[in-house]
């Protein structure tokens, strides 16, 4: 088999920049080790930037998320049982879109079986060959079967535990890294949300999220140890942690009801640098990791499909190399400015096992700062509603 791009990865990266290349008739063909429902049962992300929102109408498959989307032009911080608002169309000219990963995702795969583009599922052993030469091509087995592929460029979007980033020689790697001591607990359940927009709360207790898939489907996280087994807490022990840390009006207006989902994610900052190497170029998890506070991982894995789509389009449409050449700088100089915000947000939310009285003096000094300061605020928003690409 001969294609232009090999997508290593079928989550919302490869499918994204799949459906944007064949708008510009460049081919590609997507290898995903996973089946398809098991991609799309995936509970992920709802916080969509506006940057994303662009590129899901660029490739055309924006129908659904723009009629059933909820377009959010706030956020709610809650501390010490006290609630301030921070208004992103105060401050800048945007909003967020509430729409969840796993709709984003069917929304690509329906897109995709629509215009007849190669997707192989459950594929195994993808092995990504000579991406330092100007051949490199890509083995995988299937149904019992080995396939090769040779391609022009391969695109790495197969998260943090694919193969991609591990192809690029160790020597020229460079990874950056920061584990929290703490998970959040999540679990989605079929209840109106307890406000319409996403509450932030920072408690004693610890970290807690409200937040939403639609009118009557509820994502709500707390702060949790990693060690944890999400089956060792009941959906009532859950519902009781959540309501002590969230201000009393808001657990007073709390509906609960039977998690339909219950997961325990770790919370992990991490950058590879570079994200190209020769032929190979990594987008999304596979290149970096946000802890999920201010909701940064899908959009910034969409920032990076933009930059490279643009480079291989630049290159296809006009055989100039500078936006693939680019490509790495360019990306990454976004990366490091979320992966700030996101680290930030995160280390003024949570509660820190080996925090000080100090430290906390710290987090409420600067919360009360960004209650207090239109400056602050402003800070907050230009970076919660996606920087400019
Ligand atoms: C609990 C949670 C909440 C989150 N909330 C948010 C949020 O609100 N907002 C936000 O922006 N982000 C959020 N994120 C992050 C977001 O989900 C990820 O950043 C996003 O999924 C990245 O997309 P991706 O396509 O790069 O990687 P992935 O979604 O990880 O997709 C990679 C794909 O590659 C496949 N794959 C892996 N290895 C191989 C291989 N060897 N061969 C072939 N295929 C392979 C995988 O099966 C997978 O389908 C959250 C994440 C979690 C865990």
């Amino acid at each position: 088999m001969r294609t232009q791009v090999v997508i290593v990865g079928g989550g919302p990266s490869g499918l994204l920049l799949g459906q944007l290349l064949h708008k510009a008739g460049i081919e590609s063909i997507v290898l995903e080790r996973q089946s398809r429902a098991h991609v799309l049962g995936r509970i992920r992300a709802g916080v969509l930037e506006r940057g994303l929102v662009d590129l899901m109408g660029q490739a055309g498959v924006d129908t659904r998320m723009k009629a059933e989307g909820f377009v959010h032009d706030g956020t709610l911080i809650a501390y010490d049982n006290d609630m301030f608002r921070v208004d992103f169309t105060a401050h800048t000219d945007a909003t967020v879109l509430v729409y969840g990963q796993t709709e984003v995702t069917r929304d690509l795969y329906d897109a995709r079986d629509a215009t007849g583009g190669d997707t192989r599922f459950e594929v195994e052993n993808v092995v990504i060959h000579d991406a330092g030469t100007d051949a490199p091509f890509v083995t995988f087995g299937e149904n019992g079967h080995s396939e090769r592929i040779d391609c022009d460029f391969i695109a790495g979007c197969d998260g943090f535990h694919g193969v991609s980033r591990k192809t690029i020689p160790a020597d020229v790697r460079q990874e950056y890294e920061k584990v929290y001591p703490f998970g959040w607990l999540g679990i989605l359940s079929e209840t109106p949300p307890v406000n319409d927009e996403l509450i932030y709360a920072n408690s004693d207790r610890g970290f807690a999220l409200c937040s939403m898939r639609n009118a009557n489907l509820s994502r709500y996280y707390i702060q949790c140890d990693t060690s944890d087994d999400p089956a060792s807490w009941s959906d009532d022990a859950f519902w009781d942690e959540l309501r002590r840390r969230i201000p009393p009006q808001a657990a007073e207006a709390l509906v609960t009801g039977p998690s339909i989902e219950k997961s325990i994610a770790p919370l992990r900052s991490f950058v590879c640098e570079p994200m190209r190497w020769g032929r190979l170029f990594l987008c999304g998890d596979a290149a970096h990791i946000v802890p999920p506070t201010g909701a940064k991982g899908l959009n910034t894995a969409a920032s990076d499909v933009h930059y490279l789509n643009q480079g291989l389009r630049q290159f296809y449409g006009q055989g100039d190399s500078e936006g693939i050449d680019r490509y790495s700088e360019r990306a990454l100089a976004r990366v490091w400015k979320t992966q700030r915000f996101s680290w930030w947000f995160s280390t003024l939310m949570h509660h820190f096992p080996d925090q000080t009285a100090f430290d906390k003096k710290m987090q409420r000094a600067e919360l009360a700062l960004l209650r207090d300061s239109r400056e602050a605020q402003a800070a907050m928003a230009l970076s919660y509603v996606g920087l400019a690409y």
